[in-house]
């Protein structure tokens, strides 16, 4: 249990829900294993409140918070500063407060980066990557995926023009990526299919148990590497049936893991140790 005082530190998350967060979970044990006096709680904000709480941010002193679904991309005009990577992204999901002063970070990226190296044998140099879906996840991949060096990525997405869009933001950005936005129904697609070494599903298909239909396995080649940014307790579905075909495979609670372990590091100035995070995610 933390134990607070009139000095403790408070962070949070603003999500509309927010009731299943992992976050204060995850952050709450960092504090106390750290013996940091703050503690963090989940805040219920829908998008009509938004810039409302941005404003108690900077009155009751937050010092920091998370920030997810649905203001992740909202939340980028009523911060002081956005750091690059997250400008570049067009989401945010970890604010800092440096005496009144609202800094805004993307830690998905580098989360889904260092857990995509840790939880699979992928090396980013040369390799083919085909991204599924064009949402804000897919965004903060597309951008750590072109920053670490890969060859080509394609964007597949239902609705084409949201995975056209994302290149167009990032092409200039990134020339020596070579990208390509396709949807599922066309040839072009499942020809990249064989070639992808890393296939990563950043749709939200498999939250709730269904099946990625639009993902033959069987046009895969046998050497690459399936990560599902979805997280459950048990295999997702995509997980399943990616071990039944021996494919090298990960999910995305690596991805969840790093990214607060990020967010811890950014408000606290400590690294945690390698793994701190995923263990306490795997005990719960
Ligand atoms: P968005 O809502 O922004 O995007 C959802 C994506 O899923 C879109 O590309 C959408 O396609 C696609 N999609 C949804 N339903 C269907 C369908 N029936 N058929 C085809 N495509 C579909 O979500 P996010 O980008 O924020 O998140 C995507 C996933 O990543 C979520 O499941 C989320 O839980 C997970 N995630 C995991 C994290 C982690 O730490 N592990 C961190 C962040 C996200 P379209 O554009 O055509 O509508």
């Amino acid at each position: 249990m933390v134990s607070l005082s009139g000095g403790s530190k408070v962070y949070g998350i603003l999500g509309d829900p927010v009731a299943h967060s992992l976050s204060p979970l995850m952050q709450n044990r960092a504090f106390l294993e750290y013996g940091i006096d703050a503690t963090y709680v989940p805040f219920h904000v829908c998008s009509n409140d938004l810039p409302s709480a941005v404003v108690g941010i900077r009155a009751l002193n937050v010092a920091g918070v998370n920030v997810t679904i649905p203001h992740k991309e909202a939340i980028l005009p009523l911060l002081d500063h956005v750091d690059p990577t997250a400008q570049l992204i067009g989401a945010v999901n970890t604010v800092v407060n440096r005496d009144g002063v609202l800094f805004g970070y993307n830690t998905d990226a580098s989360g889904f980066m260092r857990s995509v190296s840790q939880d699979l044998p992928f090396d980013a140099k040369n390799s083919h990557v085909v991204l599924l879906g064009a949402g804000g996840a897919s965004r903060a991949a597309a951008v750590a995926l072109a920053s670490s060096g890969v060859t080509s990525i394609t964007i597949a997405n239902r609705h084409q023009g949201r995975a056209e869009k994302i290149i167009s933001d990032l092409i200039d950005h990134f020339p020596q990526v070579l990208f390509s936005a396709i949807d599922y129904n066309h040839d072009r697609y499942l020809d990249s299919l064989p070639l992808a070494d890393l296939i990563v599903n950043a749709t939200s298909i498999g939250l709730h148990g269904e099946d990625l239909k639009f993902l033959p396995l069987e046009r895969i080649k046998g050497s690459a590497l399936i990560y599902d940014m979805i997280y459950s307790l048990s295999e997702t579905p995509l997980i399943k049936k990616s071990r039944a075909r021996k494919l090298f495979c990960a999910d995305g609670l690596g991805m969840l893991a790093a990214q607060g372990e990020d967010a811890f590091t950014l408000w606290t100035d400590i690294a945690l140790t390698n793994g701190f995070m995923l263990q306490i995610l795997s005990e719960r």
